[in-house]
């Protein structure tokens, strides 16, 4: 079997009586995963996460950051507060917030390199919309976004960030792509990414994500060159998200 990373993004999902039965439920699933699955959690519930999470084998993280350390950003939340909570993962450039929060492609740079500067794991996400699918620039966007978003960025840089691919129509859906598609973007995203860092194909940890669910999973993470999944809906309930781990993680 090969190694999976299943990181769930939770958005904005769950309040603490929800949250507090399902870390209870979710640090035994993690037991069977030994560090390769993770929770991306809302800000507010980061100490409580990680307090819950202590000792345990699942990572941790949030689902943005802004990228100065400190002063006057209103609603921001800065690399070093997150670090006061020993905060693994950061997801960086999810659709969500360049469609409705203003992360252009710079931002998205600016905020990828200053994770990397923290130490965080970074999950740069990136994917076309069906409009830019349909009218066959799917390489061109995926080219585009990746050569912004890792401009200034090292080999050694590559080999810390996961790379999400998320085609916008397959998140929420319940669509997802084809074995055939997906395989095909696959190789041409690790053959962008290897170009622009100058780096090597297996340097590259690359998850898809987009309507991933107990039912097609095994499908999606078995394709060549991809190495998880970053999972929304599906891990809001745990009976979903442990049968993924179960059935996908050694
Ligand atoms: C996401 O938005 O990162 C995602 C993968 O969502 P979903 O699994 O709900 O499609």
């Amino acid at each position: 079997m090969k190694k999976l990373y299943l990181i769930g993004n939770f958005k904005m999902n769950m309040n603490l009586s929800e949250l507090r039965p399902y870390l209870k439920s979710y640090k035994k699933v993690a037991k069977r995963a030994a560090n390769s699955t993770g929770i991306c959690v809302p800000y507010v519930y980061l100490d409580y996460v990680s307090r819950a999470l202590k000792g345990s084998r699942a990572i941790y993280g949030v689902q943005d950051m802004y990228y100065q350390d400190h002063g006057a950003y209103t609603g921001e939340i800065s690399p070093s507060m997150l670090q006061d909570y020993d905060t693994k993962l950061v997801i960086i450039g999810h659709s969500e917030r360049r469609a409705m929060f203003g992360d252009t492609d710079e931002i998205v740079n600016k905020k990828l390199t200053t994770a990397l500067k923290y130490g965080f794991t970074p999950i740069l996400c990136f994917g076309e919309t069906l409009e830019e699918r349909e009218a066959g620039k799917v390489t061109a966007v995926i080219k585009k976004q990746l050569t912004k978003a890792l401009a200034g960025l090292t080999k050694a840089d590559g080999g810390k960030i996961f790379f999400a691919y998320e085609p916008i129509w397959a998140i929420g859906t319940g669509v997802v792509p084809t074995t055939e598609q997906l395989s095909k973007v696959v190789k041409q995203i690790r053959s962008i990414i290897t170009k622009i860092l100058d780096t090597t194909d297996d340097e590259i940890k690359l998850l898809y994500g987009g309507s991933l669910k107990p039912s097609n999973a095994k499908q999606i993470l078995a394709i060549n060159g991809v190495n998880g999944g970053l999972i929304g809906g599906a891990c809001l309930k745990m009976e979903d998200f442990k049968s993924i781990i179960y059935e996908n993680v050694e």
